[in-house]
């Protein structure tokens, strides 16, 4: 029998103990916390987004951080192998707009807990409250691994310890350092699905105000990178919300570019050409032609965001519509398609719901998961150098390479 240690019982490490034990393995799950899934608990607003049905070359698309590396395993386990498995273990799943999949239930916990009880149900033994230390190799193979308690021997490893962000959760980052203890190369770890801080002082006055259907771009010394259609809100400190986080891989890679000064544009009216607001505009100037400005935008833009277009703009908020100029009304539309803000940074890694970054792929065959350096060694998960977008695109990531980590710790080059 294959004795087979899993560190970390979140997504990735849950799926590999569970597919480990099933394949007949003798495995150990070894969790610092005194939970399974911590993280998994509060994903999606509680609710788990667990996948997504979309097609695997656009899981792939999703997955901006290597996502090209996932394709191997994508081959031997994809979201529909995964919403199969889920319905042979009794766990509901219905799908949402954008193809993204959640419990019936609503419960992230109800996830959190199938697993536990299908890993349990295939005999595996999971230790919580033990944090492994190190990891022993002799003779580039893996030999044992070492914890806060015990030293455990055995023939594989699967290291899937996540990522640094939200480390409340337990994820702190100790895969990476054991990782680089053995000799393996570890990627710099930043945030990405991260909202991004600005200088704009003005955004405190807007905080809250949530913008549907406009489209966010980013700047780098004046070079459009990048731009999401979509949502987005102002907080106390800049702006978040899908397109902003989507956008933050790009910013984090920028910022560590040094790439700066970075924009972000808004566009109000993104369905509309320049030609076509202005028209729009004169016929909203034509129907308050005698009202203040501040009065007669309210068709076209949020109450809150009023004064504050009219200000970029240049413009005075009392003036009477039919005093103002083409040349002011131009700048009026020019600012409604190119609301500006400056990138100050990102929130901090801790904040992020990824890590970017990681254990260099470069280290693991795609296929197997196994390190190409150590015997025995697999690696799942965020602990990779591996980030996805929102839309359950990272737990897909999470739990493809923890069952093709399991298949190949378990039955060696006989998996496929
Ligand atoms: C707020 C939030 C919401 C999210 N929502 C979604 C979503 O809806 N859909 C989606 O696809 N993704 C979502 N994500 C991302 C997703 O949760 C992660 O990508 C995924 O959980 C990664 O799984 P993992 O198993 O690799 O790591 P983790 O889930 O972080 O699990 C790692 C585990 O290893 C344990 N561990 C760490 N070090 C040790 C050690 N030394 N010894 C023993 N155990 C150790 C940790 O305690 C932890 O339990 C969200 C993330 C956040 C923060």
């Amino acid at each position: 029998m294959r004795r087979i240690i899993v560190i970390g019982a979140g997504a990735a490490g849950l799926m590999a103990g569970t597919i480990a034990a099933r394949e007949g393995a003798k495995v150990l799950l070894l969790e610092k916390m005194n939970m399974v899934g911590k993280k998994m608990g509060i994903t999606g607003k509680g609710r788990c987004n667990i996948t997504n049905t979309c097609s695997v070359d656009e899981l792939i698309a999703h997955t901006p951080g290597n996502g090209r590396f996932l394709y191997s395993a994508y081959g031997q386990f994809n979201n529909t192998d995964l919403l199969a498995l889920l319905t042979e273990w009794k766990l509901a799943v219905k799908e949402e707009r954008g193809g993204r999949v959640f419990p019936v239930s609503d419960s992230a916990l109800e996830v959190r807990d199938m697993f536990r009880r299908v890993f349990k149900n295939y005999g595996g033994t999971l230790h919580l409250n033990e944090a492994v230390t190190n990891i022993l190799v002799e003779e580039d193979r893996i030999k044992a691994v070492v914890t806060d308690k015990e030293t455990y021997y055995c023939d594989a490893v699967i290291l899937a310890t996540g990522g640094v962000s939200y480390p409340l959760t337990g994820s702190t980052g100790d895969g990476h350092k054991i990782a680089e203890a053995l000799g393996l190369r570890v990627t710099e770890l930043r945030p990405s699905l991260i909202p991004l801080e600005v200088e704009e002082p003005w955004v405190k006055e807007l905080m809250g105000l949530s913008l549907r259907n406009v489209e966010l771009s980013v700047y780098a010394k004046g070079k459009l990178q990048a731009k999401q259609f979509g949502e987005m809100m102002f907080t106390h400190f800049g702006v978040t919300g899908p397109i902003v986080l989507s956008l933050s891989h790009t910013v984090s890679k920028l910022l560590r570019k040094k790439a700066r000064p970075i924009t972000l544009s808004i566009n109000l009216k993104p369905a509309l050409t320049e030609e076509v607001l202005d028209k729009r505009v004169q016929r909203d100037f034509t129907t308050y032609s005698k009202k203040q400005l501040a009065n007669g935008l309210k068709d076209i833009l949020p109450q809150r965001l009023i004064g504050r277009v009219i200000a970029e703009a240049d413009l005075q908020a009392d003036k009477v519509i039919n005093q103002i100029s083409r040349e002011e009304r131009q700048r009026l539309v020019h600012t409604l398609r190119d609301l500006q803000l400056t990138v100050k940074g990102t929130r901090p890694v801790a904040e992020a719901i990824v890590t970017a970054g990681g254990i260099s792929v470069k280290e693991f065959s795609p296929k197997t998961m196994e390190s190409k350096k150590i015997k025995g060694l697999y690696a799942a998960g965020e602990v990779l150098d591996i980030d996805a977008f929102t839309g359950g695109y990272n737990l897909q990531a999470a739990f493809s390479t923890g069952y093709v980590a399991a298949m190949h710790a378990a039955h060696g080059n006989d998996a496929e």
